[in-house]
């Protein structure tokens, strides 16, 4: 009887990634530990009455990091998802830290949510269950602009952020004066709003700013190259379209109903206008259609961008990959067997500690912003100067990691981990060794 074969966690697999890259710095064993702890897991049930009077009980949870960063908030997305867990949250409240401190933010990691899906819901039970989740967590002085400050996720939108505003505020006014607008990144942008402009297309226009960086790095030049990108969200739209602007060759797209192909190049702006009216890029007439694992596997590709789910580069399907850069637009889509063997093929894959943070950096300018923060990164001004300073972050931020994968001869991922930690490393001894 063939042997069952037992794949870790992503919980116990961030764990390994903080293991490695402390052994890679040399860091004391109380610290590795300490990185693997959190600062608070709280989970608790929610009651909510549905839209027939009966009440509907649901799963939430909400949890930070460890973090040296003790007069700074932790930062994180809210996820409204049927298998959200606190398992899946601790994980990406460790890859928030690593997110931040690779970046240079100094804020800790978190991350939280409801097991639900919002799609069942109608509008006003999906307001009555975010109140509830803030109302739970106001309760624990678990919320507020400098001690958590949430942000969409999967799930989650701008108008849900600002309920969650308005209701911390109703909920505090009497009691503080507070610059409730920082209790949560991500708003709606406009007048009285206070969301930033940038924020929306920040995650995508960063993908590919990383892409430009690391093939030049890499070849010394970025001639046209041409990439797949699986997902058409908000990810993957706006690095399509920067990608277009820049005149690289978009030539597959995908969502989860398909995708569509084009060996010239997608006209991404006409597809736009397409997914707009249609909801899915199946069915694009200017193309052929292929499958999401097809997209995966293109030949003619230079640079494949998974920006959908987890998981979906794995040890089945990473030895057909042909693309030479993989730039992680969605969180942990590569398993780390999948890794080892773009490792030994040569195939240099940004992990998305580093890829996809250019939403976290304009998520930090935002509040900073809200509760006037001077920093010299955060920039006054309109979305070109938004997004050139997350740029330059990003930058700096992949160029210490490439740096580092030299200097320790080891993956950007161990890289990426290990500049991060290296950051704080000084400040958790500082404050625990006298
Ligand atoms: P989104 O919901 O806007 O878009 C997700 C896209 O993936 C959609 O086009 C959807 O159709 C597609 N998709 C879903 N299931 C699929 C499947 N089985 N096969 C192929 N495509 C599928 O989400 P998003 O905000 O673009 O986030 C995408 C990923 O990027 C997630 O992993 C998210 O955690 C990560 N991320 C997002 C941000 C951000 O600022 N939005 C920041 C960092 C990381």
């Amino acid at each position: 009887m063939a042997k069952k074969v037992e794949h870790a966690s992503h919980f116990d697999r961030i764990r390994t990634r903080i293991d490695t890259a402390c052994t890679t710095l040399g860091v004391p064993d109380w610290m590795c530990d300490k990185l693997k702890d959190f600062k608070l897991v709280w989970s608790s049930g929610l009651e909510v009455k549905m839209d027939d009077g009966a009440l509907k009980h649901f799963n939430a949870c909400r949890v930070w990091h460890r973090s040296p960063h003790t007069d700074q908030p932790h930062k994180g997305g809210i996820r409204f998802h049927p298998f959200v867990n606190v398992d899946m949250m601790q994980a990406h409240a460790i890859e928030m830290s690593i997110k931040c401190w690779l970046m240079g933010i100094a804020m800790g990691g978190a991350k939280g949510g409801i097991a639900v899906d919002p799609a069942l819901l109608s509008k006003e039970e999906l307001k009555r269950l975010t109140e509830a989740y803030v109302d739970e967590l106001d309760e624990r002085n678990i919320l507020g602009p400098f001690r958590d400050v949430p942000a969409p996720d999967v799930g989650t939108n701008p108008e849900i952020m600002n309920w969650i505003r308005q209701r911390y505020a109703q909920r505090r006014r009497s009691r503080e004066d507070a610059r409730f607008a920082g209790v949560v990144t991500g708003k709606l942008v406009g007048y009285g709003f206070d969301g930033i402009i940038g924020r929306n297309e920040a995650t995508g226009n960063g993908v590919i700013t990383v892409l430009g960086h690391v093939m030049e790095r890499t070849l010394g030049f970025v001639s046209q190259p041409r990439v797949a990108i699986m997902g058409f969200g908000n990810v993957g739209m706006h690095a399509a379209k920067l990608a277009y602007e820049l005149g690289y060759k978009v030539v597959a797209v995908s969502d989860v109903r398909g995708g569509v192909y084009h060996p010239a190049g997608l006209n991404v702006p006409k597809l736009c206008a397409y997914v707009d009216a249609a909801k899915t890029v199946v069915g694009f007439p200017d193309a052929d259609a292929i499958t999401n694992a097809e997209l995966l596997e293109l030949r003619d590709i230079d640079a494949l961008i998974p920006a959908a789910l987890e998981h979906v580069l794995t040890e089945k399907n990473a030895s057909k990959v042909s693309a030479r850069f993989i730039i992680e637009g969605a969180n942990s889509p590569t398993t780390p067997e999948a890794d080892a063997i773009f490792e030994d093929r040569g195939v240099i894959v940004v992990p998305d500690v580093c890829a996809n943070a250019g939403g976290v950096t304009v998520s930090f300018f935002e509040w900073a912003r809200n509760v006037n923060i001077r920093d010299e990164r955060v920039p006054a001004g309109n979305r070109d100067e938004v997004l050139a300073s997350m740029q330059n972050i990003l930058i700096g931020g992949v160029e210490e990691m490439c740096r580092n994968a030299e200097k320790y001869k080891t993956s950007l991922r161990n890289a990426a981990f290990v500049t991060a930690i290296g950051h704080v490393a000084p400040l958790f001894i500082a404050k625990h060794v006298a």
